[in-house]
């Protein structure tokens, strides 16, 4: 499916690519260009930065629990219940006043708390991935359920690293009584793209200065400017046509399934002739009952990727074009209904510029031999080299040529980054090298790997909240970027119309199946220090 997993590893391997391609006399702008790290603010701004950063180091334990906790629940995208229960309920306890379901998504919220400009949102998502179910500290298939969704994306662990920054920011705020709002909200079925255009629909940014996101990667890293990764449009046509006994009388039949079939051809003998920039991809959601029965509907749900608006609308109207060649062709009827949508990614060039400065402060976690055994078991398995951990922070990269941009994953932060100064932090909290949307990609999800990862991606938004807290002048210089450079010729068009509705019933019967097995192995922190200990894994086990 979707989105964007590994997207760090993928946007920063792509970006590497074209970079280096551009060095040797691409064509002309100025692709991969180097950024340049903001630099430091006056005295008391990097003391407090210091003073946030030793005090992220003193809440580890809470930040493990966090981790481990929203790892154990496994929610896949919409229905993220106990995941957002248990969030909001500690951001609730630390004095945020929560707004729940949010733009009529029950499993969406929004966590204030302060006073006053800036207004300094941080975002990440926490849906999982379908029959991704494994057990942390494996290094090889092993799930924890067979067959039950998991968080083979490592989206268990940006919100409680948003919590993480916040709560450290907020006592100096309160101590230092510094104004400004802290803003946080979870990317609810980020996997279907499913719920970040209606959080704009419904004002969720409309009085945010700055929105900091976060995204498990391999490495610490942030990159600015667009021309690399995809958007797309999510779309299910469902077809109605009419049954009739498969064998007794089949020209009585009209065959819904005939229709999804032909629009899957036509589909595949057209991307021969569509633009190398474009990925699209299908499942069949219904494809009859039975065989003696004709299929009276049946439904095909297509991903629509490229790498600009117009390309994405115009692929998207190559669909419903086939779509309805397809009904003509079987004597069916077709409708369709938008699922998901994501905008092309643009993030904000002051806003990553300040958060590499602190990753640069930062830097990477201090690795131990298991989690690097862990590292290279997972790799060897999946004849990977055994590269182990990242060892070394990546470049400032950014405002490559969309003429060089040779597609990719999506992610709807993309719609956020359209409608205001928005960064992506990457943080070092999985193993490189992996498939993505995997089991392999939950393994380091509930270790020390993920627990050093967050504490680490925790400093780097903390001190970027201070930055922004306390030099108005970064404030203005991204939004000058993203009114005069960014939205100068493109401004955002919405996917969704006016009456569009979140896609709420996706994903329920599998939560339905596997819910029950799930719940008797959350993590309990009270009787175990890890969710490790919980399962009883020894830490690592390798092949
Ligand atoms: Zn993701």
């Amino acid at each position: 499916m979707k989105s964007c997993t590994t997207v760090l590893t993928a946007i920063l391997t792509s970006i590497l690519a074209i970079a280096v391609s551009a060095q040797r006399g691409g064509r002309g702008g100025a692709p991969g260009q180097q950024g340049t790290p903001t630099p430091p603010g006056p005295p008391r701004v990097e003391e407090l930065k210091k003073e946030v950063a030793a005090d992220i180091d003193t809440m580890k334990v809470a930040t493990q629990q966090m981790v481990d906790q929203v790892f154990s629940f496994g929610e896949l995208g919409f229905q993220e219940f106990e995941t957002s229960k248990y969030l909001t309920g500690i951001l609730e306890k630390n004095g945020f006043k929560i707004e729940r379901g949010f733009a009529g998504i029950p499993t969406a919220w929004v966590a204030t708390w302060g006073n006053g400009k800036p207004v300094i949102a941080l975002g990440s998502d926490i849906d999982d991935i379908p029959q991704a179910s494994q057990k942390p500290g494996v290094g090889y298939h092993d799930p924890i359920i067979e067959g039950a969704p998991g968080h083979g994306e490592g989206h268990n662990s940006g919100v409680p690293l948003n919590v993480t920054a916040a709560l450290a920011v907020k006592k100096i705020m309160e101590r230092e009584k510094l104004p400004g709002t802290l803003k946080l909200w979870p990317g609810v079925a980020e996997e279907l793209v499913g719920a970040k255009m209606y959080y704009i629909r419904a004002g969720m940014f409309r009085d945010v200065d700055v929105n900091l996101f976060a995204h498990v990667g391999s490495n610490l890293g942030v990159s600015w400017g667009a021309g690399f990764g995809t958007g797309l449009q999510s779309i299910e046509y469902t077809f109605t046509g009419e049954s009739a006994h498969a064998a007794a009388q089949p020209w009585r039949g009209r065959s819904a399934l005939d229709a999804v079939e032909l629009m899957d051809v036509g589909w595949n003998f057209r991307r021969e002739h569509l633009r190398l920039q474009q990925r699209s991809h299908s499942v069949i959601v219904n494809g009859g009952d039975q065989p003696n029965v004709v299929p009276p509907n049946a439904s095909v749900w297509y991903y629509f990727r490229e790498t600009d608006y117009p390309h994405i609308k115009e692929l998207r109207e190559i669909g419903d074009a086939m779509a309805k060649a397809a009904a003509m062709m079987t004597n069916t009827e077709v409708t369709s209904r938008i699922l998901g949508a994501a905008w092309p990614q643009h993030m904000n060039k002051t806003v990553a510029e300040t958060m590499y400065t602190n990753i640069q402060t930062i830097g990477l976690p201090k690795w131990e031999d298991a989690d690097v055994t862990l590292a290279k078991g997972i790799q060897r398995e999946l004849k990977q080299p055994q590269i182990g951990l990242a060892t070394q922070i990546g470049q400032l990269r950014g405002g490559l040529d969309p003429e060089q941009n040779m597609g990719g994953p999506s992610d709807d932060i993309g719609d956020v980054s359209w409608n205001v100064p928005t960064a992506t932090l990457g943080y070092p909290a999985n193993i490189p090298n992996l498939p993505g949307h995997n089991w392999a990609n939950a393994i380091a999800m509930a270790t020390p790997i993920a627990h050093k990862g967050v504490t680490a991606g925790a400093k780097v938004q903390a001190m970027t909240i201070i930055d922004l807290l306390m030099r108005p002048e970064l404030v203005q210089q991204a939004w000058d970027y993203f009114r005069n450079v960014q939205t100068k010729d493109q401004k955002y068009i919405p996917f969704i119309s006016d009456k569009d509705q979140p896609a709420l019933w996706l994903n329920e019967k599998i939560m339905q199946k596997y819910g029950p097995e799930m719940k008797k192995l959350y993590y309990d922190p009270t009787k175990y220090k890890s969710y490790l200990e919980q399962l009883g894994i020894k830490y690592p086990t390798v092949r």
